[in-house]
Order: structure tokens, then C-alpha cells, then sequence
């Protein structure tokens, strides 16, 4: 497919939870499986907004006068959440992570910016409006050599998930209704199926260095598209960014079908389905849905606070890994990573700088050691406590231990013996060991030293320190 000749015109939007409580009261962000203990009907009607004109969408959703069914739990959520009482004021965490982000993606923060209300009449929010505030504009990033334009950056609460649908009523859970999100939407930069994917992986990348909620479901990408001289597309709820430019592909094929059917195109809103294809959602909205949230104060985005921002800006995971790659090997590097250890190497490696040896200790022989002895990660983690850790690295740091017994340490507190135990060596008297060692080179001459080390190392396991042996050999051969 030639994407330049048929003028495929795209950009994406993010929406993505963070790990806070919810943005406009203080009840936690956490979806439950137990049965809600509240229970309330309604409907919800399209109303002219202060421009005097009701939105398309809004009176599409009111023409199908469906019974809204909220679910909600006495001790998880409030009157908030039910529209039965005034939003408080803005969660302040959320704020500064929605501008961490901001400067993350190079956008400028705004001095003030007010709360607004955009109309929704789908049922997913009690109030009939999402609340939102812009936070930054004008930002980019860059992938594979391309500036790709980042429009906005909002923060907004986001919407109840839906339980069970029928034909004349949806049940909605109000758990998920004001769990912050941020939503980030790119410049209609994107050219190709393969760079809307890639765009979205190196947000997502830098939306995770930020305290965001992980795993299914707390990120979100809709697609905005369009080829040469057809309507603008909008696909909703792509949940895999992997999935992004197969989505754009099919979309493309079913446009170029209906063209060849001489079909009409509608401007219309579209849902992502798990396959890569898209089914009919709703009409696009028009401009007439977003007015201001007069119960919250205008939000202040003072200097001051920027400044204590950008002075703890996490840095995004592909800087820190390049980083860490020219220490040591990438596949330790990536274990690192994974393993979320990075703080803890930081500490450790202040105290003995030999990265790869820091690294094994973190994230390596924990693990080979718990599936050795068959033991539960939790165990291994709570038996290898930084402080653990610590003592290890300075008796490292200190001589009194080598880096060879190193593991073998490690196994002993991790079966149960205390770190002051395991790292005491058996005091051996060295005049023996150099005399054994006198009596192996001349039984077999002309080895390399490795393997004299092996064969005393062998004898004397844990009990002797490896660089003195080295020492001692050296001066017999
Ligand atoms: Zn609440």
C-alpha cells in the first residue's frame, strides 16, 4: 500500500490512568469484583449548551431513551461519583504528575487553566459531562528521526465502565468514574500504519517512567484518520499500542472498498475491536460540547511549582537503559529494568562500583537462587532486604569478602542464615594454602592460573579469599 498516494493523514490520542486516588474527591482508584451495596436509575436528556446548540451526538444517544443503571459501593465511593455532590478540589498529585508528563513530551504548561465540562450522554458519566482541564500545549517527541507534534495534554476523570447492556438499559459500575487520566493527542503527523505504532510505544514508553497505573485496560489509544478526500475517522479504544497499525490498515481497506462500491463515507465515530477491526460507534461529535465546570476555582500552575517538577523529572526507561549499556552487558541492563531495581542499584553502586557484579546481585541471582531451592519470590525478596544488601556491598567494598563468594553468601541467607553468619569466612591459614599451592604447580606444571585457582578454589570453597589465592599462585609461577 502506497499510504503517501492515498494521503493517509494521522494522529493518535492516549488516554492514560495514573496511580493516585480520584481527581475530584478522595475515594482510591481501585475497580472491585464484589457485589456493589448501591443501586441507582436514571436517564439522562440532551440540553442546549451555552452556545444555544444541542450536540449531534448528545441527541443521537438521547433518541434511544435508555435506562442508565449505576452500581456503587458505600465504602469506595461518594456522593461525588453519584452527582450528588459538588466536585472537591483538584487532586493535587495527580497535577503534577499530568506536568511531569507535560515536560516529558517537551509541551509548555499553561499559567491558569479552568475545568471544563464536555457533554457526554452515553450514560458513563452521572453528570451527563466528563470534566477536563487542559494542562500544556505545543509539545513533541521524536521517533526514528521524525518530530511528531503533541497537540495538548489534558487531565480529565475517567468514565464508568460498563457492566451488562440491553436493548433498554446499561448498568454502569462507578469505581472507574473519576480515576485521573491523562490524555495526550498528537498533531495529525503520522503518515504511515508503522509510525502511528511507534509513536504510540514511545509514549507509552514515557507515560511508565511517570506513576501511572500498569496493565489491561489503564491505557487507552484512539486513532484519528483520514485518507485524501474522505471524512475523518475516529477509532476508539485500541488497547494493545502493538495493535495500532494493523487497526489503520483494515480501516483503510474498508474505506477503499466502499469507495470502489461507490458507497457514501459518514464522519463517524468508530470502536477498536480486539481483531484489529472496527465497528460503528457513534456519529462525531460536534464543537458544541465543552463548557466551563463553574464549581471548581480557575487551577494555578505557579513557577515555583514547575520549577520543583522539572528538578524530579524522571527520565524516560530508553535513556536509562542506553545509559546502563555502556556499564554493562544490555541483557543485564534489560534484567535491571524489568525488575524494577533501578533505585536500589543506584544505592549499592555508590558503595562498590562494579555495575555487572551490582546487577547479578539485584535482579539475576535472586531469581536462579528461588527456583534452585524452590522458594517463593516473597521469601527470597524479604530474606534479601537492602539492608542485606548493603552489608554485602561494603564487606565487598572493604576486601573482606570477594566477589566469587558472592552467590554463595547469597544462597545462605536466602536459606536462613544471617548476613553477619554467611559472610563470615572461615579464617584458613594462609602458609597452608601456599604450601598446597607450591605442591600443585610442581605436580602439574605449566597450567594457566584459572586453573590452579579452580583446583584450590575447589578445595577451599567460600573458606579462602580469591584475589589472595591469585596473589599467592602469581608468585609460584
Ligand atoms: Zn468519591
Amino acid at each position: 500500500m502506497d499510504y503517501e498516494k492515498i494521503g493517509l493523514k494521522s494522529g493518535i490520542e492516549i488516554h492514560q490512568q495514573l496511580d493516585t486516588h480520584k481527581l475530584f474527591c478522595e475515594c482510591p482508584s481501585l475497580l472491585r469484583k464484589d457485589d456493589p451495596d448501591i443501586i441507582i436509575k436514571r436517564r439522562l436528556y440532551a440540553a442546549a449548551g451555552e452556545t444555544g446548540k444541542v450536540d449531534v451526538a448528545a441527541f443521537y444517544e438521547q433518541s434511544k431513551q435508555k435506562e442508565f443503571v449505576y452500581e456503587a459501593y458505600s465504602n469506595s465511593t461518594c456522593l461525588v461519583e453519584l452527582d450528588e455532590e459538588p466536585p472537591h478540589q483538584i487532586n493535587e498529585e495527580a497535577l503534577r504528575i499530568a506536568l511531569q508528563i507535560s515536560l516529558l513530551l517537551n509541551a509548555k504548561p499553561l499559567n491558569v487553566t479552568q475545568v471544563m465540562r464536555k457533554t457526554v450522554v452515553d450514560g458513563s458519566n452521572t453528570s451527563g459531562f466528563q470534566r477536563t482541564l487542559l494542562i500544556a500545549r505545543n509539545g513533541f517527541i521524536d521517533v526514528k528521526g521524525k518530530r511528531i507534534g503533541i497537540q495538548n495534554i489534558c487531565l480529565e476523570e475517567d468514565s464508568a465502565r460498563i457492566i451488562k447492556k440491553t436493548d433498554k438499559e446499561v448498568t454502569f459500575r462507578l469505581d472507574r468514574l473519576g480515576i485521573p487520566l491523562v490524555e495526550i493527542a498528537t498533531s495529525p503527523d503520522i503518515k504511515n500504519p508503522e509510525e502511528a505504532k511507534l509513536v504510540a510505544l514511545k509514549i507509552g514508553e514515557i507515560l511508565r517512567s511517570c506513576k501511572v497505573k500498569r496493565g489491561i485496560g489503564t491505557i487507552r489509544q484512539d486513532v484519528n484518520m483520514s485518507i485524501t478526500n474522505r471524512p475523518r475517522i475516529e477509532i476508539k479504544g485500541v488497547q494493545d499500542p502493538r495493535l495500532i497499525d494493523k487497526t489503520i490498515e483494515t480501516e483503510i481497506e474498508r474505506q477503499l472498498k466502499l469507495k470502489k462500491q461507490k458507497k457514501k463515507l459518514e464522519q463517524e465515530v468508530r470502536k477498536a475491536n480486539l481483531d484489529g477491526t472496527t465497528s460503528f460507534l457513534r456519529p462525531l461529535p460536534g464543537a458544541a460540547r465543552m463548557y466551563p465546570e463553574t464549581d471548581i476555582p480557575l487551577v494555578k500552575i505557579t513557577w515555583k511549582m514547575l520549577q520543583d517538577i522539572k528538578k524530579s523529572l524522571p527520565r524516560p526507561k530508553h535513556e536509562i537503559r542506553q545509559e546502563l549499556e555502556e556499564k554493562m552487558h544490555s541483557e543485564l541492563a534489560k534484567a535491571l529494568l524489568k525488575e524494577g531495581k533501578l533505585e536500589d542499584y543506584k544505592v549499592l553502586i555508590k558503595i562498590y562500583n562494579k555495575p555487572g557484579l551490582i546487577t547479578k546481585m539485584l535482579a539475576i541471582w535472586p531469581k536462579e537462587i528461588a527456583s534452585h531451592e524452590k522458594l517463593s519470590m516473597e521469601k527470597v525478596n524479604s530474606r534479601l532486604s537492602m539492608d542485606v544488601l548493603e552489608t554485602i556491598t561494603e564487606n565487598l567494598a572493604s576486601g573482606k569478602i570477594d566477589q566469587i563468594d558472592v552467590k554463595k553468601i547469597l544462597v545462605d541467607i536466602i536459606k536462613g542464615r544471617s548476613v553477619t553468619e554467611a559472610i563470615k569466612i572461615e579464617k584458613v591459614d594462609m602458609k597452608k594454602i601456599e604450601n598446597e599451592i607450591k605442591k600443585f604447580i610442581k605436580k602439574k606444571p605449566g597450567l594457566r592460573i584459572n586453573a590452579y585457582m579452580g583446583l584450590i578454589m575447589k578445595k577451599y570453597k567460600g573458606k579462602i579469599n580469591a584475589a589472595q589465592v591469585v596473589e599467592i599462585i602469581k608468585k609460584y609461577i
